[in-house]
C-alpha cells in the first residue's frame, strides 16, 4: 500500500500547476490537484486570452476606419458589448472545460476547492486531509491596489473583463503591461482613456526610446497620458468618479480601473505553519530546481514572483514535470525570454534594452528603422513602426531586437529563436527578406544609427 493519497498534489489549475500536473500524470505519477476559483486561471480566465480577444475586438474601429482607403465604405459601425461580453465568455468556459479533460485524460483527480496545507505532506481540502509525497503550489497572483481614501471604488483587471456596460470614460492608473493594454483596448471601444502614472515614462524596465515611441503613437490614436501623476484619493459624486491628484488636480470619470502590479497568492496557505520561507514580497522562495525551503514542497510561476509570464510558468511546469518524473534533468533558461505588450500597436521585445546593453557592453551597435508600414500608405493612419537591433561590435552578436508596430508580437516570436541560437548581426544580414513585410526590415538594416 502507497505511503500517500498521492505522489503529488498541486495547489491552483492555472497555466503552470496545469501543465505540471497532466506532465507527471502522463509521466505515471498519482496526481491531484485543487482549484477554487477557474480552471486554467489567470491567463484563461481573466488574463492573456480574454485580454487578446478584447484587443482584435478594439482594433476593429481602426479597421472599419482604414477600410476606406482601399474602397470599402462601411455604414457606421454599431459595437454591442454585451455581445462581445457573452461571446468571450462563451470561449472561455470552452477552455475550461479543455483544461479538465486534459487534466482528467492524464489521470489527475480534480478537486473543485480551496486547499491549505495541513503540513509539509498534507494537504487540507474540502473538510478532507490528503497526504502527497510531494505538493506543488501554483497558486499565482492576485491584483494589488494602494490602500488610498476612496479605493473602494476601484476596479482591477478581474472586474474589466466583467464590466456590465462599458464607461463613457475611464481612468486607467499605472504603468505596466495591464494598464497600457488597457488603455488600447478602453479607447478602440469608444471609452474616453486616461492612463495616469506617477513616474516620467511608463513601461519601467523596457527600453526607453521604444517606451517614449509607444506613448507618442497612443497619444497619437487619442489616449490622453498623464506622467509624473499620482492619486491620492477617490470620491463618487452624482454617479461618477473624481480622481484627485495632487498634480493635475480632480479627474472626473465614470471608471477608475487601477493596474499597479500583483501580488503572489500566498495568503492563507498555511505556508508558515509548513515552514515555507517568503520573501519581503509575500513570495515562494524556490531553489533553481523549484523547491522551497520545505523539500517536500515546491513552487512555481507568479506565485514565486520571478518573470510573471504564462510561457515561464508552463516551463516551469514541464522542467519540474521531468525532473520529478521523468528521470531528465531540465532546467529553465530565463535569458533572452520574448514578450509583448498588446498594446496598439503592439510593443514586442527580446534580449537587452539599449540602456541594459551600454551597462553591459563596451562596444554597443544600434540599428534603427521608423518608417510607415506600406498598409497606411492608402489608409491616411498615421501610426509609425519602430523597430530597433542592439548588437555588441566586438561579437558582432545581437543582444536585442525590439519592434512597435503591428503584429510585433508575432515577429518578435521568431526573433526570439534567431537570439536564442546566438545569432550575429551577419547572420540576419545573411537572410533574405521576405518582400514586402515590416518584418523584413530586421533583414535589411545595413548602417548603424549610433
Ligand atoms: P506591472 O508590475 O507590470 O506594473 C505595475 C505598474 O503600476 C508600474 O507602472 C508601477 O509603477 C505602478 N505602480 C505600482 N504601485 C503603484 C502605486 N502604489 N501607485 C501608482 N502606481 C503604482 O504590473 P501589471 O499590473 O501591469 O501586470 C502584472 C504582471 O502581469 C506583469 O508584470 C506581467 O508580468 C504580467 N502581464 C503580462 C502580459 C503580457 O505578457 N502581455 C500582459 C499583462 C500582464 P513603477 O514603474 O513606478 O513601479
Amino acid at each position: 500500500m502507497a505511503e500517500f493519497d498521492y505522489d503529488l498534489f498541486v495547489i491552483g489549475a492555472g497555466s503552470g500547476g496545469v501543465r505540471a500536473a497532466r506532465m507527471a500524470g502522463g509521466f505515471g505519477a498519482k496526481v491531484a490537484i485543487a482549484e477554487d476559483r477557474y480552471m486554467g486561471g489567470t491567463c484563461v480566465n481573466v488574463g492573456c486570452i480574454p485580454k487578446k480577444l478584447f484587443v482584435y475586438a478594439s482594433h476593429f474601429a481602426e479597421d472599419f476606419h482604414d477600410a476606406a482607403g482601399y474602397g470599402w465604405h462601411v455604414p457606421e459601425p454599431v459595437f454591442k458589448w454585451d455581445e462581445l461580453l457573452k461571446n468571450k465568455n462563451k470561449e472561455i468556459n470552452r477552455l475550461n472545460g479543455i483544461y479538465k479533460n486534459l487534466l482528467e485524460r492524464n489521470g489527475v483527480r480534480v478537486f473543485d476547492g480551496r486547499a491549505e496545507l495541513g503540513g509539509p505532506n498534507s494537504v487540507l481540502i474540502n473538510g478532507e486531509s490528503i497526504s502527497a509525497q510531494r505538493i506543488l503550489v501554483a497558486t499565482g497572483g492576485w491584483p494589488h491596489i494602494p490602500d488610498i481614501p476612496g479605493n473602494q471604488h476601484i476596479i482591477s483587471s478581474n472586474e474589466a473583463f466583467f464590466l456590465e456596460a462599458l464607461p463613457k470614460s475611464a481612468v486607467i492608473v499605472g504603468g505596466g503591461y495591464i494598464a497600457v493594454e488597457f488603455a488600447g483596448i478602453f479607447l478602440g471601444l469608444g471609452v474616453d482613456t486616461t492612463l495616469v502614472y506617477r513616474g516620467d515614462l511608463f513601461l519601467r524596465g523596457f527600453d526607453g526610446e521604444m517606451r517614449g515611441f509607444l506613448a507618442e503613437q497612443m497619444r497619437q490614436k487619442g489616449i490622453n497620458l498623464l506622467f509624473n501623476t499620482r492619486i491620492d484619493s477617490i470620491d463618487r459624486q452624482n454617479g461618477r468618479y473624481l480622481v484627485n491628484s495632487p498634480d493635475t488636480g480632480t479627474i472626473t470619470t465614470d471608471l477608475v480601473m487601477y493596474a499597479t502590479g500583483r501580488r503572489p497568492n500566498t495568503n492563507g496557505l498555511g505556508l508558515e505553519t509548513a515552514g515555507v520561507e517568503l520573501n519581503g514580497k509575500g513570495a515562494i522562495v524556490v531553489d533553481a530546481k523549484y523547491r522551497s525551503s520545505n523539500p517536500s514542497i515546491y513552487a512555481i510561476g507568479d506565485v514565486t514572483d520571478r518573470m510573471n509570464l504564462t510561457p515561464v510558468a508552463t516551463a516551469e511546469g514541464t522542467a519540474l514535470a521531468n525532473n520529478l518524473y521523468n528521470n531528465q534533468s531540465r532546467r529553465v533558461d530565463y535569458r533572452d525570454i520574448p514578450t509583448c505588450i498588446f498594446s496598439q500597436p503592439n510593443l514586442g521585445t527580446v534580449g537587452l534594452t539599449e540602456e541594459q546593453a551600454r551597462q553591459e557592453y563596451t562596444n554597443v551597435e544600434i540599428y534603427k528603422s521608423r518608417f510607415t508600414n506600406l498598409k497606411h500608405t492608402l489608409t491616411g493612419n498615421s501610426e509609425k513602426t519602430l523597430m530597433k537591433m542592439i548588437v555588441d561590435r566586438d561579437t558582432d552578436r545581437v543582444l536585442g531586437v525590439h519592434m512597435a508596430g503591428a503584429d510585433a508580437g508575432e515577429i518578435i516570436q521568431g526573433i526570439g529563436i534567431a537570439l536564442k541560437a546566438g545569432a550575429t548581426k551577419a547572420v540576419f544580414d545573411a537572410t533574405i527578406g521576405i518582400h514586402p513585410t515590416a518584418a523584413e526590415e530586421f533583414v535589411t538594416m545595413r548602417e548603424p544609427t549610433e
